[in-house]
């Protein structure tokens, strides 16, 4: 309390006499100006005017003039006492003293004296408490008891008796009916209590708490006095300050208030506080009449509730909506950057390892990006495998870049999962806050435009420009008229030979997807493919590949061409295990044997190899080949030679190029390729364009070639024309070192 009271008169030293004075409650000062002092005025120079006209010659002169006299003493009657109690006493005292003196002047009227004091201590008896008012009883039984004494009036004996017997009588009727008011006053504020809450008047003008009636202790922890005494402003917590406090200038009479906020309790603890309230006049102020409630229950369930829906369950981060909050609050400022994180193979990982190791990598992944973070700084988890981090500030975009690399550095060490070892890489769109497209919708869109950018190029990040903006309307459009592609057959296989460098034949074709687009030409896989493999509809794009693979073979069968058909194919369908069925009926119905078909994965693409490995076998069990494409750009080049079932390695382009321009590619080259053939594996050599070319590889025992030099992709009746040409001319036409041209 004490310290309470220092801290109040030291923050507001100017307040101090005004802060002690209104302790005093619910009364309002008595001013000679109160209207009930006006009327007490005007009523005894009324009974002046009654007494003047008795006609009673001096005595009725002499009461008027004391009447007069009492007139004129009310106004001055708060000067001995100005708040209610003493008002009160003073006042008593000043009729009893009155009455008094009327009997001893006008002796006549004794027991209209009697009875008018007797109506005076009655009233008193309701409104004070025994111990004030036994006295004060007493003092008037002595005083008329006197002036009966003095004037010789002979039953004044019997009189005071009958005046004591009043007063007795009116103090047990003023005890009893206190006790009943008090009674019905506690039954309303038991129930205020027992919701928690206390009943109050507060000054306006002052902003302080006149009377209080309740458990306050118990609600708010200060006690009553204190909780008048301070100033509430200094307990009201500064977030909820301006939403709950009153203004002296706004509040208008008869406003009601619904409002709640935290105060502090002694012990630094909040207790939320709601207020139900209405401004009225109290004798002559404005005030405030209310009751608190305690409804810290409902708020921090509240506030539970909210901050539940504002945190990702797994990993304790800020989710979607928070991010856009604190967006939101950024966003008439420029500068701030927005990095939108994907994780690149996080779905092998939860479809292979299950979803408690695929959550189990995203809370590493959570604490690992956090750990490189600034205070200032925010990380939120998206859903899925979607990160996004605010970096706070003015931040050039080198440094934005820098530390987007150091995340996915952190974010790529390897993994303990389950019992297993994995890696993941991250994608991330960056984006800058810029005047007019800082708003959280906008920021997001355009960092998610980039961070597919960077998905599409393979590159760790990408920082978002409006040009990016451009390609992306043009993968929208792509992806949009993708489906009526599919079934038009714009979007198809063209089909590149494949020759086989021994007898210089065609061994077999690869389909590559080509899109005769009405808007934009013929399109290679550069593209369109990323985005369409990222489109839900991959897995139909792929199956329609397949589909055209396989009618293809049938084509050439029945051209006599005994070829073999390679169809490319992302990891993730072979492994689909509803895949096998999808090739054998769709050999089935076009009468082709599985044995022709190859199906090229990339090696970029494999990464567990054990669900791959169980994918390949179930497709060698069916009769169809399974050929490792790009082999030697990925990982552990002599690791994948290990595996059982694989039958074929194709030789990516730059392999090739490069082995003819330096000699230690060429060294690599040759021990890759002899190593290959020596393990069994038939080798395609890939994007051949020269006969330097083609003879380096003959001479490193290359058995299958494709490339330029020979043809590029075509339609399938240009592939059945070129093998009819190419039977035609016979040797002549034949892979050879010196061919005129490779074919026309
Ligand atoms: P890839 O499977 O390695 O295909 C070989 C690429 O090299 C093809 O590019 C082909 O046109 C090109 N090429 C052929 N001969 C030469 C040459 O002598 N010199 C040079 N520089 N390049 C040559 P394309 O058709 O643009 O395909 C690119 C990649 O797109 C393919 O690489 C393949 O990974 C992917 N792809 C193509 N079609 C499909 C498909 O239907 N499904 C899937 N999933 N991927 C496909
Ligand atoms: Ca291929
Ligand atoms: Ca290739």
């Amino acid at each position: 309390m004490t310290s309470l009271m220092d801290s109040v008169f030291r923050n507001r030293a100017g307040d101090a006499p005004r802060a002690a004075q209104i302790g005093r409650g619910l009364e309002q000062p008595v001013s000679p100006r109160d209207a009930y002092v006006i009327a007490r005025f005007i009523a005894f120079a009324a009974l002046a005017l009654v007494a003047w006209s008795f006609q009673d010659g001096a005595t009725s002169q002499r009461l008027a003039l004391l009447l007069v006299g009492a007139a004129i003493a009310q106004p001055a009657l708060p000067l001995f006492g100005s708040d209610q109690d003493s008002y009160r006493l003073v006042q008593v005292i000043s009729d009893v003293l009155t009455s008094a003196i009327a009997v001893f002047l006008a002796p006549a009227y004794f027991w209209l004296g009697v009875v008018g004091v007797a109506s005076i201590v009655a009233n008193f008896a309701v409104l004070t408490p025994m111990r004030r008012y036994v006295p004060v009883a007493i003092c008037s039984v002595a005083a008329i008891g006197a002036a009966g004494a003095l004037t010789g009036i002979d039953q004044f004996a019997r009189a005071a008796l009958l005046l004591a017997i009043l007063a007795a009588g009116h103090g047990y009727m003023g005890a009893r009916t206190r006790q009943s008011m008090g009674a019905a006053r506690g039954d309303v504020l038991e129930a205020i209590s027992a919701a928690g809450g206390f009943a109050y008047v507060c000054d306006l003008q002052t902003g302080r708490i006149v009377d209080v009636a309740g458990d306050v202790e118990r609600v708010v922890g200060w006690d009553t006095d204190s909780w008048k005494l301070v100033d509430h402003r200094d307990l009201i917590h500064p977030d909820d300050l301006s939403g709950f406090w009153l203004d002296f200038d706004d509040a208008k009479v008869g406003e009601y208030a619904d409002r709640t906020a935290r105060f502090r309790r002694p012990d630094g603890t909040w207790v939320w506080i709601r207020d139900l309230t209405r401004v009225v006049t109290i004798a002559g102020r404005r005030s405030l009449r209310g009751f608190s409630i305690d409804v810290s229950s409902q708020q921090d369930g509240l506030a539970r509730v909210e901050n539940e829906a504002a945190t990702d369950e797994l990993t304790g981060l800020p989710n979607r909506r928070a991010l856009l909050a604190e967006l939101a609050v950024r966003e008439h400022q420029v500068g701030h950057h927005l990095v939108l994180i994907d994780l690149n193979r996080f779905k092998e990982v939860n479809d292979t390892l299950g979803h408690d190791a695929g959550d189990e990598l995203l809370e590493v992944v959570a604490d690992r990006v956090s750990a490189c973070l600034g205070p200032t700084d925010v990380l939120a988890r998206l859903g899925g495998d979607e990160f996004a981090i605010i970096f706070d500030g003015e931040l050039d975009e080198v440094h934005v870049a820098a530390e987007v690399e150091r995340v996915a550095f952190e974010v790529e060490r390897p993994v303990e999962v389950s019992g297993v070892v994995v890696t993941v890489s991250l994608s991330a769109g960056i984006v800058r806050a810029e005047q007019g497209a800082s708003d959280p919708v906008t920021m997001l869109r355009h960092s998610d435009i980039s961070m597919y950018a960077a998905k599409r190029t393979g590159v760790t990040s990408v920082l978002f420009d409006r040009a990016l903006e451009a390609v992306t309307s043009r993968q929208a459009a792509i992806i949009g008229s993708l489906r009526e592609a599919l079934d038009s057959g714009d979007l198809c296989l063209h089909f590149q030979p494949i020759m086989d460098v021994g007898t210089g034949v065609m061994a077999g074709v690869e389909g590559l997807a080509r899109w005769d687009h009405p808007d934009f030409g013929l399109l290679t896989p550069e593209a369109f493919l990323n985005t369409v493999l990222m489109s839900e509809q991959s897995g139909e794009f792929t199956r329609r590949m397949v589909l055209h693979g396989v009618a293809a073979a049938s084509e050439l069968v029945s051209a006599g061409i005994d070829v073999t058909v390679a169809v490319n194919l992302p990891v993730r369908v072979l492994e689909d295990p509803a895949f096998d069925r999808f090739v054998l009926e769709s050999c089935d119905a076009h009468g082709v044997d599985t044995g022709r078909l190859v199906f090229e994965i990339a090696e970029q693409d494999i990464h567990d190899t054990v669900s791959i490995t169980s994918a390949i076998d179930r497709v060698v069990q069916m009769g169809s080949t399974i050929s490792v494409d790009d082999f030697g750009t990925g990982h552990a080049t002599f690791e994948r030679l290990r595996w059982g079932n694989v039958e074929q390695l194709k030789l990516g382009n730059e392999a090739i190029r490069d082995a003819v321009e330096r000699s230690r590619d060429r060294a690599i080259l040759k021990s890759v390729l002899g190593l290959a053939v020596e393990l069994g594996y038939s080798v395609v050599a890939e994007g051949v364009e020269t006969h330097e070319q083609l003879d380096l590889l003959r001479t490193f025992g290359c058995p299958l070639v494709q490339g330029y030099l020979f043809a590029p992709a075509m339609p399938i009746d240009a592939v059945i024309e070129f093998a009819a040409a190419q039977r035609g001319r016979g040797e002549a036409g034949r892979v050879s070192s010196v061919p005129p041209r490779p074919f026309d």
